[in-house]
Parts: structure tokens; C-alpha cells; sequence
């Protein structure tokens, strides 16, 4: 059951913007960063996988961790979670799905128009020259750029690296001009897009945070923990929200 205090706003929001972290992905059997490093990689901290400094340093360890995350990627299917924000598309006049996931699971359930702020690791581009590169064998050896015959990396954010200009301007402005925001399965610790609830909540717009735990989160007025896995409680949001 879910107050009045979550509901009504968000069945009067016209503007909702939605940011997700990898705890979205987890009941896809995507495990979050901080349980990713296991079995072979668990001698490893993201740190020293997620650098273009770890990628300089030997790029062959690093494509073989993203390549085995996209093996993985090839296994799983979107959640009941990832599918209620593509319900909650329908039923608010306009919505931004803001993810910090590589993961492209949001896609894959049906959201239109998502903002990848950290990229995606079915992607690629050339480390040398920082531009996209479209056909690119996945090998197990690093596959090299068709143009400079340089290393190709995964298209996502490394630690230390700059997030895509325009896709941080569309975040903030969704945030900024929000009626709701809703925050799903992130730790909120991550720069920038940490900062993004509070741009909404600064403007007056309730921040439903959707996580089992309340730990780490900020809390005070107009700020409402919904405790619980994101495939339980968006679905239970939904269905009270909008009853049939
Ligand atoms: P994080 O690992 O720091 O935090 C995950 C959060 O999800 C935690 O607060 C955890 O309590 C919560 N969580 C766990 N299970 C959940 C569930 N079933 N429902 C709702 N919440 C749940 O992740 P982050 O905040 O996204 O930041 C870490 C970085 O890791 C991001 O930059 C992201 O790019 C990257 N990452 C992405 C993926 C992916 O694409 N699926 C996976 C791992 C890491």
C-alpha cells in the first residue's frame, strides 16, 4: 500500500523523469558493480578494469571482461521491472528514462528515447580516436579499428572520463523540469547523475526512491523510500496508481 503523499502526485505528474542504476538489472541476473567482480575477475576492483588507464595498460584483460559481460547480456531478458517503466511511458503525458546501466535492457523492454549517461557495452569505438565504429568482429582478441588499426573499446564511461555532453544536458533538464522523479535501483554515488534527485527535489518534485534498502539514501521532506526489489514494487506502484 502505497500513501497518498506517492500517489497522488504521480497520477497529476504531466513531467516524470526516472533515473535506474544496475540494481534494475539484478532480477535479470546482471549482478550490480560491486557484486559483478566474482570468479575469475574477483581479484579485480571495478577500478582497475573500468580505466582507460587499465585499458592502456592491457586492453586484452579489459575486452575480455566486457566480452564476457556481453556474453552474459546474450542470457537475460528485461525484468517486471524494466517492463513497468515502460507502462508508466503510457501513462504519463511525458517521461525520461535516464539509466546509468550499459546494459541496454531498458530498450530491449520497449522504453523509447532512453538516456545512457555511462554508454553501452554492445557498443564500440576506437580508443585512439574516440569516434563510433559500426561492424566490429567480437572476438576474443581485441578486434582493431577498420581505420587506424589502433585497440576498439567499449562505448561506455570509464572512471575518470567525461559523460556524453548532450545526454547529461537532457538528464538535468528532465530533472530540473520534473513534476516526480523517480529514482530505481542506484546507490546514489555515482557523480553526476547522483545529484540528479536533488535537482527535482530543489524545484518541489517528490523523489520516490525504489531500493530494498534505505541505506546510503538521502532522506527528508518530499523524499519517499520505497523499499523493496524494483520488480516487485514498480509493478505494485503501477497497478495502485492506475487500478484496472
Ligand atoms: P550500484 O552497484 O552502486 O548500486 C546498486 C543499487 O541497487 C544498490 O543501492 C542496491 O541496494 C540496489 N539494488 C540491488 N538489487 C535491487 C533490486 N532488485 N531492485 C532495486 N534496487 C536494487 O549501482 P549504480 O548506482 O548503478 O552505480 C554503479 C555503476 O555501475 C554505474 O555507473 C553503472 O554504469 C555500472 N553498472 C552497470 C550495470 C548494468 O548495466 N546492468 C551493472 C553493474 C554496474
Amino acid at each position: 500500500m502505497f500513501p497518498d503523499s506517492v500517489l497522488a502526485p504521480l497520477r497529476a505528474a504531466r513531467r516524470v523523469a526516472v533515473l535506474t542504476g544496475a540494481g534494475i538489472s539484478a532480477e535479470s541476473g546482471i549482478p550490480t558493480f560491486r557484486d559483478a567482480l566474482t570468479g575469475l575477475w574477483a581479484r579485480f576492483r571495478p577500478e582497475d578494469l573500468a580505466t582507460p588507464e587499465a585499458f592502456a595498460r592491457d586492453p586484452a584483460l579489459v575486452w575480455r571482461w566486457y566480452r564476457e559481460r556481453r556474453q552474459r547480456l546474450r542470457t537475460v531478458e528485461p525484468n517486471p521491472g524494466h517492463r513497468a517503466l515502460v507502462a508508466l511511458e503510457g501513462r504519463v503525458p511525458e517521461l525520461t528514462l535516464i539509466t546509468q546501466n550499459v546494459d541496454g535492457l531498458h530498450a530491449r523492454a520497449g522504453s523509447r528515447g532512453v538516456v545512457e549517461l555511462h554508454g553501452n557495452i554492445t557498443r564500440v569505438r576506437c580508443f585512439a580516436e574516440d569516434t563510433p565504429v559500426e561492424e566490429w568482429p567480437d572476438t576474443e582478441a581485441v578486434p582493431a579499428c577498420p581505420r587506424c588499426g589502433g585497440p576498439l573499446r567499449p562505448d561506455v564511461v570509464w572512471f575518470g572520463e567525461m559523460l556524453p555532453p548532450a545526454a547529461l544536458e537532457r538528464a538535468r533538464a528532465a530533472a530540473g523540469g520534473c513534476d516526480v522523479f523517480l529514482s530505481v535501483g542506484t546507490s546514489n554515488l555515482v557523480e553526476p547523475a547522483a545529484s540528479l534527485p536533488w535537482l527535482a527535489s530543489a524545484r518541489g518534485a517528490p523523489v520516490l526512491i525504489v531500493n530494498p534498502t534505505a541505506d546510503g539514501q538521502r532522506a527528508g521532506p518530499g523524499i519517499h523510500p520505497l523499499l523493496g526489489k524494483a520488480g516487485v514494487v514498480l509493478p505494485a506502484l503501477l497497478r495502485e496508481a492506475w487500478p484496472e
